[in-house]
C-alpha cells in the first residue's frame, strides 16, 4: 500500500525525522490562511500516488496568500499527468500547503528491501531532485549503497558512511546521522517496503530536511498497523482492484485488452507472457487462488467483464486443488448474470476437466474452447484482430 506525501510526512514527524511544516488545505481560503501563517509564501502541492508532480505542474510556488488561493483552485481537481501516471493522469483530490525552504543542495535517499541480499538497503546519492533511474543508468557510481544487518539494525558507522557519501560535514553531518537512524526506526516499526526521500534537502542554513516523502508498506503486515491502514485512499486505487480485494483476489489492473482469469500467480505470469508472445497485451493480472470457490470465480469473472478496456477474455485454469467443474460453473453463472459482450477463450486442464468442459458446452454460451495454452493464446489474440 502507498500513501500520500502529507501522510508520509506525518509519520516522519512522529519519528522526529525533519521535514518542513505543511498542512492539507480543504479549500482556497484555507490555502490562503496557511500561507499567511507561513509568512506569506508557500509551496502548493498536489497529492497523488505518483512521482514527478513538479514537472507535471502539480508543485507550484506562491509568493503571497492570494497566489496560494489561486494555485489551490488550479490544482484541486485537476487531472495531473506525470511520468508515472500514464497518459490519462490522476485526478487531484487533496492539496498540501508546504512552508517554503531555501534549498542549498538536493540529495537523494531511499530505504528499500533488497530481495537479493534479503536486507533493508539504503541508497543515497548527491544527485537528488532528478529521477534516480536516470542517475542509475548514466552515472551508477554516484549511488551509494549500504545493506543493514537485520540483527544489528542500522549501525552508527553505517549512518556516518551514508552521510559522508553525501558529502556532508559538521552539524549537517550530525543531523543527517540522526535523520537516518530515526528513518530506519520508522521503516522497521511500520513494516515499510520502501521509503524514498527525493529530494533530501540541505537548507541554506545547513539543516537537513525531507522535502518530499514517498512511503510504501508491506501489504502482508498491514493487519498489525491500523494507523497505517487508516491512510488508505481509495481514490488512488483502480475500481477493479478495490472490488477484487473485497473477495481476496490478487488483481492488478494493466493497460492491455485481454482480460485474464488464472489460478496461481506463476500460471498467471506465464499466461501474460504467452499472450504477449503471440502479439496481445493483458488487461490485468489475476490470480483467483489455488482453492477458489465458485463464488470467487464468479466475482473475478464479473470484475474482468465490467472493465470497458477488456476486448477479450482468456480463462486459463489448472485444476489441482481447484476443480475444473467448479470453475466452469462460476464462469457460466457470472456470464448468465451479466452477459458476455466479448469473445471468451477457455482453457481448462486437470481435476474434473471433462465435467468442466461439459458444463461449458451445455451452457449455451458462446465460449471458445482451447486445446492447450498455446492454442488459447493464439485464439484470444486472433479474436480481437
Ligand atoms: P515531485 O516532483 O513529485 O517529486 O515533488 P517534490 O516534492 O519532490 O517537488 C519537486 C521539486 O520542487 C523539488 O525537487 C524542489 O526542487 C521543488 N520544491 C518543492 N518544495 C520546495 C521548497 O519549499 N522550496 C524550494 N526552493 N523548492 C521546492
Ligand atoms: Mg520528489
Amino acid at each position: 500500500m502507498n500513501i500520500h506525501e502529507y501522510q508520509a510526512k506525518e509519520l516522519l514527524r512522529l519519528y522526529k525525522v525533519a521535514t518542513p511544516d505543511g498542512k492539507v488545505a480543504q479549500d482556497a481560503e484555507e490555502a490562503r490562511m496557511i500561507t499567511k501563517e507561513y509568512g506569506g509564501a508557500s509551496v502548493v502541492k498536489a497529492q497523488i500516488h505518483a512521482g514527478g508532480r513538479g514537472k507535471g505542474g502539480g508543485v507550484k510556488f506562491a509568493n503571497d496568500p492570494d497566489k496560494a488561493a489561486e494555485l489551490f483552485k488550479a490544482i484541486f481537481g485537476m487531472q495531473l499527468i506525470t511520468k508515472q501516471t500514464g497518459a490519462e493522469g490522476r485526478k487531484v483530490h487533496t492539496v498540501f500547503i508546504s512552508k517554503p525552504i531555501d534549498i542549498a543542495r538536493e540529495l537523494y535517499l531511499s530505504f528499500l528491501v533488497d530481495r537479493g541480499s534479503s536486507r533493508v538497503t539504503i541508497l543515497a546519492s548527491t544527485e537528488g531532485g532528478v529521477e534516480i533511474e536516470e542517475v542509475a543508468e548514466k552515472t551508477p557510481e554516484k549511488i551509494f549503497k549500504v545493506a543493514v544487518d537485520p540483527a544489528l539494525g542500522l549501525c552508527g558507522f553505517q549512518a556516518r558512511q551514508v552521510a559522508f557519501a553525501l558529502g556532508l560535514e559538521g552539524d549537517t553531518f550530525k543531523q543527517a546521522v540522526v535523520f537516518l537512524q530515526n528513518l530506519y526506526k520508522l521503516f522497521i516499526d511500520k513494516d515499510c517496503s520502501m521509503v524514498e526521500i527525493n529530494p533530501l534537502v540541505i537548507t541554506k542554513a545547513g539543516d537537513v530536511t525531507a522535502l518530499d516523502a514517498k512511503i510504501g508498506f508491506d501489504d502482508n503486515a498491514l493487519f498489525r498497523h491500523p494507523d497505517v491502514l487508516a491512510f488508505r485512499d481509495l481514490n488512488e486505487e483502480a475500481e477493479e482492484e478495490i472490488a477484487a480485494s473485497k473477495f481476496n483476489l490478487n488483481f492488478i489492473k494493466l493497460d492491455g485488452q485481454i482480460g485474464c482469469m488464472v489460478n496461481g500467480a506463476g500460471l498467471a505470469m506465464g499466461t501474460m507472457d504467452i499472450i504477449k508472445y503471440h502479439g496481445g497485451s493483458p488487461a490485468n493480472f489475476l490470480d483467483v487462488g489455488g482453492g477458489a470457490t465458485e463464488d470467487a470465480v464468479k466475482n473475478a469473472f464479473r470484475i474482468i467483464l465490467q472493465d470497458p478496456a477488456v476486448k477479450a477474455v482468456l480463462v486459463n485454469i489448472f485444476g489441482g486443488i481447484m476443480r475444473c467443474d467448479v470453475v466452469a460453473a462460476g464462469i457460466v453463472n457470472a456470464a448468465k448474470e451479466i452477459g458476455i459482450q466479448v469473445p471468451v477463450v477457455v482453457r481448462l486442464e486437470g481435476t474434473n476437466v471433462e465435467e468442466g468442459k461439459k458444463i461449458l458446452a451445455d451452457s449455451g454460451l458462446n465460449l471458445i474452447v482451447a486445446a492447450d495454452l498455446k492454442d488459447a493464446a493464439m485464439k484470444v489474440v486472433a479474436s480481437i484482430k
